[in-house]
Formats: C-alpha cells, sequence, structure tokens
C-alpha cells in the first residue's frame, strides 16, 4: 500500500472522528467550474452577479479543488465520491452500477447490473448498428417487457429502460459475480461476444449471462432494428466504508436527481427525494435540518446548460442560487462549503478536466485573502489551486470540531 493511499485511509479518520452534534452543509453546483466565454475573458461564474457569495467567499477559506486528477475529466458519479471523501482511483465504481444509480435503481448486495443496449444484427448475426437505430424510449419500454419475460432457473432478472436504446440489466441471486466481460465488441461488422469470465469464481455468472442473451436473441428476432442486445460493465454493488460511520454524522442528500441520491447512498447516506426547484430543495432541508448533521444539497441543472453551451442560462442559474444563501445562514451551519463536482464549461458544452472554485466557511476556517466566489479569485485561496477533491471532507470535519488529535 502506498503511502498516499495510507494516508487517505478512511478508516484512519474513523478512528479520529468524534460526533458533537455540529452540522456540516455541503452545497454542490453540478458543473460549476467555467472557462472565459472569450478569450481572456470571465467565466460564467465571474459574469454572475453574486454579492452573497461573494460575500460568504470574504468570510471563508478558497480554494480549487482537482476532482479526479490532474487533466482527468470526471463523471459526475466519481466527482461526487471525492466530494463525500472518498479518493474516486480507489473507490472506483462500475458502470452497470452507475446506470442503475442513474435511474434510481436500488441494487441489493449480491446483485450484478449491467449496461444494456439493443442493437442491430443482420441474418448472419453481425451487428449493423450499436444503437438499433437510436429507438425511441416507448419502444424501449415495449422491447424490456418481453425481455422481463425471460425466465433462467436460479436467479431473478431485472429489466428497466434507462432512454432510447439503453437499458439496464440486473441479475439477483447468490454467487454471483461481476467479473465478467462485456459482450458489445464496441464495433459494427462483428458479432457480439460472449460474456467471458475473468476468474473462475465468475464462471457461473457468465453461463447464466449467456443463456439469458440465447433467449433475449430469440424473443426479439422479429423486432428489427432493435433485434439483438449488448450488455457492458458488469458490477457489483461495492462494500466501502460507511459515510456516517467514519465521519460519525447523520448524513442525508437532497437531491432532485436519482443518480445523486443514488450516489450518497452508496456510500450509506440517506436521501430525500426533493422537487425540481431550489425553493423545494431548500425547503426540504429546512425541514429535516434538526433530524441530521450533515446535508448534501444538490444542484443539478447549472451543469445541462454547460453541457448544451447555454452560458447565459448558466449564469442566471448561479444568480438564482446566490439569492437561497441567506435561507442557508439562518440555518446557522458550523461549516458551509459551496463548490461544484467538476467544470463544465459552456465553451466546451462538456465537462472539462479544470479545477472547481470551492468555499469552507466555519468559525474556524484561516480566512484569506479571497473576495470574490470565482476560478480566477480562488486560485489564489488558501486551500490551493489544485486541492484533491476527498481532502475537503476531512477538512470540513476538522472544521467542525469532529477530529480527536491524532498521537499524544
Ligand atoms: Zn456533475
Amino acid at each position: 500500500m502506498s503511502d498516499e493511499i495510507d494516508r487517505n485511509n478512511l478508516n484512519f479518520y474513523q478512528e479520529l472522528a468524534e460526533d458533537n452534534k455540529s452540522k456540516v452543509v455541503l452545497m454542490v453546483l453540478d458543473g460549476l467550474g467555467g472557462l472565459p466565454l472569450e478569450s481572456g475573458g470571465k467565466t460564467e461564474l465571474e459574469i454572475a452577479h453574486t454579492p452573497r457569495m461573494d460575500a460568504l467567499a470574504c468570510e471563508s477559506i478558497c480554494g480549487l479543488h482537482s476532482p479526479v486528477g490532474p487533466g482527468i475529466i470526471p463523471g459526475s458519479g466519481p466527482a461526487h465520491l471525492g466530494l463525500f471523501g472518498y479518493d474516486p482511483v480507489k473507490y472506483q465504481v462500475g458502470r452497470g452500477v452507475l446506470s442503475a444509480l442513474g435511474i434510481g435503481f436500488d441494487l441489493r448486495e449480491g446483485d450484478v447490473a449491467a449496461r444494456g443496449n439493443f442493437c442491430t444484427v443482420d441474418e448472419k448475426g453481425i451487428i449493423t448498428d450499436r444503437r438499433a437505430g437510436r429507438i425511441s424510449s416507448e419502444k424501449n419500454r415495449e422491447l424490456c417487457k418481453l425481455l422481463r419475460k425471460i425466465e433462467i432457473p436460479g436467479i431473478s432478472i431485472h429489466i428497466e429502460t434507462v432512454k432510447e436504446y439503453r437499458f439496464l440489466f440486473v441479475m439477483g441471486g447468490k454467487n454471483l459475480s461481476g467479473e465478467v466481460s462485456a459482450t458489445d465488441p464496441q464495433n459494427v461488422g462483428e458479432k457480439p461476444l460472449d460474456p467471458i469470465p475473468e476468474n473462475e469464481e465468475a464462471k457461473y455468472t457468465a453461463e447464466l449471462i449467456k443463456k439469458f442473451i440465447d433467449k433475449a436473441r430469440n424473443v426479439l428476432a422479429d423486432h428489427s432494428p432493435a433485434n439483438m442486445i449488448l450488455l457492458r460493465g458488469f458490477s457489483k454493488r461495492p462494500q466501502w466504508p460507511d459515510f456516517e460511520d467514519t465521519f460519525k454524522v447523520r448524513a442525508v442528500a437532497i437531491a432532485a436527481y436519482p443518480m445523486y441520491r443514488g450516489v450518497a447512498k452508496l456510500v450509506g447516506m440517506n436521501a430525500l427525494e426533493s422537487g425540481d426547484t431550489l425553493d423545494e430543495e431548500f425547503s426540504i432541508l429546512e425541514k429535516n435540518w434538526l433530524n441530521y448533521d450533515f446535508f448534501f444539497i444538490h444542484v443539478k441543472k447549472i451543469d445541462s446548460y454547460g453541457e448544451d453551451g447555454k452560458d447565459k442560462d448558466k449564469i442566471r442559474l448561479i444568480e438564482e442560487v446566490d439569492t437561497y444563501i441567506p435561507r442557508l445562514l439562518k440555518l446557522k451551519p458550523d461549516v458551509l462549503i459551496v463548490t461544484g463536482d467538476h467544470s463544465t464549461p459552456s465553451v466546451l458544452k462538456s465537462h472539462s478536466w479544470h479545477p472547481v472554485p470551492v468555499m469552507i466557511r466555519s468559525k474556524y476556517s484561516r480566512v484569506d485573502t479571497v473576495s470574490e466566489f470565482g476560478e480566477r479569485a480562488c486560485m489564489y485561496g488558501g486551500l490551493g489551486p489544485r486541492i484533491p477533491s476527498h481532502h475537503l471532507m476531512p477538512i470540513a470535519m476538522a472544521n467542525a470540531g469532529r477530529l480527536e488529535k491524532f498521537g499524544a
């Protein structure tokens, strides 16, 4: 085990953590980080008129966090794990599991999940379209009903529509393994691959998957263009250190999208379904203030606007979030962290590798000279320009007085 992993071991923090009833809020503006809209100009966050967040920056220690590692473009799943204190390189989630989280499917211990595609094969069984002509979600639902009729002795099978040609495949039963290779060759002009066990224990699972695929081929035969399936990302729900045990808090996620409640639940947080508006999210926060000590509150659409290249909408929503800061402060959290999970610059219309502005406000924050919440300003903050995201949670917990002295 390398020194780095040793230092980041959550069990180490578990030994130091104590429950002192203080309250910590982590507010995540998804895809917050941006880039100048024109060369040398300002980013979305810098353009946004955010007097309340700027005032918070004056009372906080600021910086930029690096979600996964230098140059890595993070998905939202790993980026959130980092914010929760889990090194996303060490704590990796399989694609099948992420897919289940994305639609709010509760995986049980031992379940194996995979991402499914409907695809098109010709009469020789060769793939001609890996996405089945991008069938509608409605068609997908019809086909999932057919797949649900397939029975394989010894296991239960769950099939759920995700979107268009994508679906979720979950098998439940005893002695199942996620160590099975994908059946998607990633190319047209080839036949779907057989699921190959990656070790001896996975042999049984691979056989069951093969049986399922053979039956699916028959069931779908007359349903061209969606006359075959491809499965990849076989994975099990991971068994990781529990967030509540590690930091000795009662933790809750407030998020409108199932994916974020799912990632929070994956580390053992509770999750509350919230409405789509900021007002509803903050109402839930206020109503539950006495029931928990750690609150993760998630604002999704900033990322969506970045992905669509809608800089004006991204700016407007950041400004709207700013107006909710007084409601947060009224609750008097002992520690307040405001940040994003990763950058989604509207000029790139995608997630990016750039570090993300962060501020931590508490009675014990060593306040720096940053007086504006923005990318340039935070670069000169006390947390530094590139702190690993998974270091933020221990710092927040220490600021909350929740970590005891190490050694005599
Ligand atoms: Zn995100």
